[in-house]
């Protein structure tokens, strides 16, 4: 190689060798006599000094040196002079004295420093992702990744899973989102989908008797551009034959448990895994993704104030909603800029207001608690002992706050999902070093699509029902329950699957509740129904979303920030300039023609 040692990895033990190091100017530093340079490569900095005295030449060649030059240098390791090390950086107790020098490629200068400390637009940083990626920060999420795949393999591997490839040119598998299409130039009129995920693949692989299935997948939906989505993302895809829920759950619970000890041992994890069901994470949390470092818990009120004189709360009843609320402790004296602020946000989520109770003059236990203590709009229409319930039933005490909402369950529900989320952030109650990784249960195998007026996949239309719920798919879908679960990690879902149907007949009843024709199911899924009648194993299986577990494990905020070259909010490649336009020839060759946009 061109070089002999990495600049990171030099320390005291090295005073006195020989070494050649290679990589970028970090920083140069002229000092008139002494030139010194910060010299940079994958394993970190160290500090090269050029000195006239030593040689002219190569003093010469360091004053003509920019940032993120690329320089090669021959030298020695020395001690730094007593009083100039560096605690800082893990190489700052020495420096490289320079005999020889080379600047391997000259740089433009750069369109942005590249360190950690320099904050730069999102955009331009992704347009030079290239030299982005030479900053610190990206490099060590880029290394997390790698650990965690390399895990990932090494921990599947032992538990007998195979890792085989699916095809990324293939057929509609429906996952909830749009597909990528790609014409055929050999088929005119035809087109491939990019798999949503490989869903229908791994569940044949299961036909096919491998048993144990794993796979590194990338899935591909064409999605609109809300939330941290990707139109590519990368999932641990994983089916198992012979299996109920509790294996996967248990085999999830084991990989991620080792996975954080192996990566991240600095880390705490919760366990064993709480486990809720869907309508117990809808009633306390408000959402089926709960964040549950901290409690926070939603209490419903409606029967505490169903009688009162409070017309919001009354009317909400009366018209078949709720009243509910969760308990911010030791807010109580929250001034009215910041009770506006939280109203603020309760009605951008769509509810009609906030109602704030405030307990913060009570020093004492509940009992001793008077009117005069309580501030808030409805204290005048609401007698003490309701406040006094409504309180305890919230698990608040003196100095704390009551926030509550009234309105339809739903709404209700998600909104003080929300501000729970809010409040949990504001008071700092979720630590950043605990991870409490939860499965969710029990989800309804249907929902109803108002839109489209029809029944729609709570997960996806492989999931197979409850067997004791079986009957009631012809009486009463909505009472069915699905065997699917759900990941979920500090406000996340992470992951998700499902034991499957394995028989053709269910499959085709299924189908048909989601309004497929039989002519429909066989053109769509014929493959599958077929597949199913030459003794289907039963199995089941999950996907858990890699880019979202190390977003996590790094402590970012966005999955762009762990993947190499993402795309932006809009689904654009900026180093790329893609999507782009393409010739007519080529077009030609895949028998299109533009339409014009109307
Ligand atoms: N294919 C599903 C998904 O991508 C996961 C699964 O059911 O295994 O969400």
């Amino acid at each position: 190689m061109l070089k002999s040692h990495s600049c990171g990895e030099l320390r005291k033990e090295h005073a006195g060798i020989k070494v050649t190091l290679a990589g970028w100017v970090d920083r140069r530093r002229d000092h008139g006599a002494l030139i010194f340079i910060d010299l940079r490569d994958r394993e970190g900095i160290v500090q090269v000094v050029f000195n006239p005295e030593i040689t002219k030449e190569c003093h010469q060649i360091a004053s003509e040196m920019r940032n993120e030059y690329v320089v090669k240098v021959s030298g020695e390791v020395a001690l730094r002079p007593p009083g100039t090390e560096n605690p800082n950086l893990p190489t700052g107790d020495i420096e490289v004295i320079v005999h020889n020098t080379e600047i391997l490629n000259p740089s433009k200068t750069p369109p942005f420093y590249i360190n950690d400390e320099t904050e730069v637009d999102e955009n331009l940083r992704l347009r030079y992702r290239y030299l982005d990626l030479r900053r610190r920060r990206m490099k060590e999420n880029l290394l997390l990744r790698h650990r965690v795949t390399k895990f990932i393999r090494d921990f599947m591997d032992a538990r007998g899973f195979i890792d085989v490839e699916t095809p990324i040119l293939i057929k509609s598998t429906p996952e909830g989102a749009r597909d990528y299409l790609v014409p055929s130039r050999l088929h005119p009129g035809k087109f491939y989908a990019l798999p949503q995920s490989p869903q229908q693949l791994k569940q044949l692989l299961m036909v096919a008797g491998l048993e144990k299935y794993y796979q590194i997948a990338r899935c591909f939906r064409d999605e609109d551009t809300r939330a941290d989505r990707q139109p590519e993302f990368t999932q641990l895809d994983l089916e198992m034959s012979y299996v109920t829920e509790e294996d996967i759950l248990n085999l999830i619970e084991e990989l991620f448990t080792s996975m954080m000890e192996t990566v991240k041992p600095e880390l705490r994890v919760k366990k064993p895994f709480p486990r809720l069901s869907y309508t117990d994470a809808m009633a306390r949390y408000g959402t089926d993704k709960p964040d549950l470092r901290f409690g926070l818990e939603i209490r419903d009120l409606s029967d505490i104030i169903a009688q009162s004189e409070f017309s919001v709360f009354r009317s909400a009843i009366a018209e078949g909603g709720v009243v509910k609320g969760i308990c911010a402790p030791g807010c109580g004296s929250y001034t009215r800029g910041q009770l506006d602020e939280l109203n603020k946000l309760v009605l951008n989520l769509g509810a009609g207001g906030l109602v704030t109770v405030s307990l913060g003059a009570l020093t004492g236990s509940l009992s001793d608690l008077t009117i005069e203590m309580v501030k808030s709009v409805a204290a005048k229409f609401l007698t003490l002992d309701q406040i006094k319930q409504m309180a305890g039933c919230s698990g608040a005490k003196g100095g704390d706050l009551l926030l509550i909402i009234a309105g339809k369950e739903k709404l209700v529900d998600r909104v003080l999902g929300e501000l729970r989320q809010e409040m949990g952030h504001r008071l700092e109650l979720a630590d950043p070093d605990l991870f409490v990784f939860a499965f969710v249960q029990d989800f309804p195998l249907l929902r109803w699509d108002e839109e489209a007026g029809r029944w729609d996949s709570e997960h996806h239309l492989f999931t197979a029902p409850w067997d004791e719920d079986v009957p009631l798919l012809d009486s009463s879908p909505e009472k069915v329950r699905g065997r699917h679960y759900d990941v979920v990690c500090n406000g996340y879902e992470i992951g998700g699957g499902s034991i499957r149907i394995h028989t053709v007949e269910l499959q085709r009843k299924v189908f048909g509740l989601l309004g497929y024709s039989d002519e429909e199911m066989d053109a769509r899924f014929g493959h599958m129904l077929e597949a199913f009648e030459y003794g289907a194993p039963p199995h089941g299986g999950i996907a858990l979303g890699l880019d979202r577990i190390v977003m996590l494990l790094a402590g970012e905020e966005t999955i762009r920030e762990v993947i190499a070259f993402p795309k932006t909010q809009g689904a654009i490649d900026l180093t790329f300039d893609a999507p782009s336009p393409v010739t007519e020839e080529q077009l030609a060759e895949l028998h299109l023609r533009l339409r014009e946009e109307e």
